[in-house]
């Protein structure tokens, strides 16, 4: 990959976020010489950030700086973002990664419209010379190639493992005034989720839910299945935990619980990436899905392909008659 490639560092509570580092592998991934490190914040905290990517990836950073970039917001990182990469010429070769985290498709679509930029989303694989992104919840790979000498891309967190970086000696920091850029738009705080489930984390066995559920009232149906395991929790994707059949506590994934429990049951779950990232270190995986194409069972180590809604019952009746 000849030109510019970017990687866009976001950050939290004064920490970077830990996608960043699977966006080094992106790029190594792309062959990308020498990409660069992008950090936008305030001049209090520039330096330490910047510092930061420096040093852990030996790579060179920029630091954006400007009492507008305090705190997140798409307008501030749009406003700062366009006219940094609009002097690159329309021939030049440019791109810029960014983690498809709630933060990364919140600013990256309008910052690829403000530049001109190809952009594309939820990346999972590389090509040759071409991105991989899934289709109908995994069951689908299109192989997208950009048409335009700028793109954007958003990476998906978890398709890239995090490589162990030995920087050596750290990159180069170069710190640009970004100027005191006045908002329309104003930050009312920020509220944590409440997501860490000590239940999930320690179970043995997890009986998850996915949407294929089809209801709240079907939750029993994973109650009585998770009853025949005596050190088991529930389990859920975010489609679930987003449709208030459980709370997000339960929510496995990249942003919700991590686990790798003995047995993990993903009952009417497609298989996202996003779901996976949080599950697949589970030492057996089994899946009940009606779709025998769902990505589930790419992971899975045994797969039923079945309505959950007759096979549960059928299962924890055979099963208590056993004893
Ligand atoms: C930034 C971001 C972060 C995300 N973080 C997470 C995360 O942390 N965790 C997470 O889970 N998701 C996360 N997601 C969402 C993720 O992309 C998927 O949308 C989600 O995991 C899909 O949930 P699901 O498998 O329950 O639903 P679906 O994808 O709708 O799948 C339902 C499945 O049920 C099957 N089914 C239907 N009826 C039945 C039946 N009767 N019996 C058996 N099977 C049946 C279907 O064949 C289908 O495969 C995130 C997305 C984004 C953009």
């Amino acid at each position: 990959m000849s030109g510019r490639f970017f990687i866009i560092a976001l950050h939290e509570g004064g920490r970077i976020q830990e996608e960043t580092w699977e966006l080094v592998s992106f790029a190594r991934r792309c062959g990308a010489a020498g990409p660069v490190m992008m950090v936008l914040s305030d001049e209090g905290s520039i330096e330490r950030l910047a510092g930061e990517l420096a040093h852990r990836t030996g790579l060179d950073v920029v630091g954006l700086a400007g009492s507008h970039l305090r705190e997140y917001s798409a307008e501030a990182y749009i406003r700062t973002l366009v006219p940094f990469f609009r002097d690159a010429s329309e021939e030049e070769e440019v791109h810029i990664a960014a983690a498809h985290t709630s933060r990364g498709i919140d600013f990256v679509p309008q910052l690829s419209i403000g530049i001109d930029a190809c952009c594309i989303t939820a990346v999972e694989d590389v090509g040759e010379g071409s991105f991989i992104r899934s289709l109908h919840h995994g069951r689908f790979r299109a192989e997208v190639r950009a048409d335009r000498a700028k793109v954007v891309i958003t990476v998906l967190p978890g398709a890239f493992a995090p490589e162990d970086i030995e920087p050596g000696k750290p990159g180069r920091i170069r710190i640009v005034p970004a100027g005191d850029i006045s908002l329309s738009t104003r930050s009312r705080g920020t509220r944590a989720p409440v997501h860490a489930n000590m239940g999930l984390t320690r179970a043995e066995v997890i009986v998850s839910a996915g949407r294929g559920l089809g209801g709240s009232e079907n939750i029993r149906l994973l109650t009585m299945l998770s009853s025949l395991f005596p050190k088991s929790a529930l389990g859920a994707t975010r489609a679930v935990c987003d449709q208030g059949w459980l709370d997000y506590s339960h929510q496995i994934g990249s942003t919700g619980n991590t686990v790798s429990p003995r047995l993990y049951l993903a009952c009417g779950i497609s298989g996202a990436i996003q779901h996976l990232a949080g599950m697949r270190n589970s030492g057996m995986i089994v899946a009940i899905n009606t779709d025998p194409h769902a990505a589930i069972f790419r992971t899975a180590h045994y797969g039923i392909v079945e309505d959950l809604t007759t096979f549960i019952p059928l299962l924890v009746d055979r099963c208590l008659k056993r004893g």
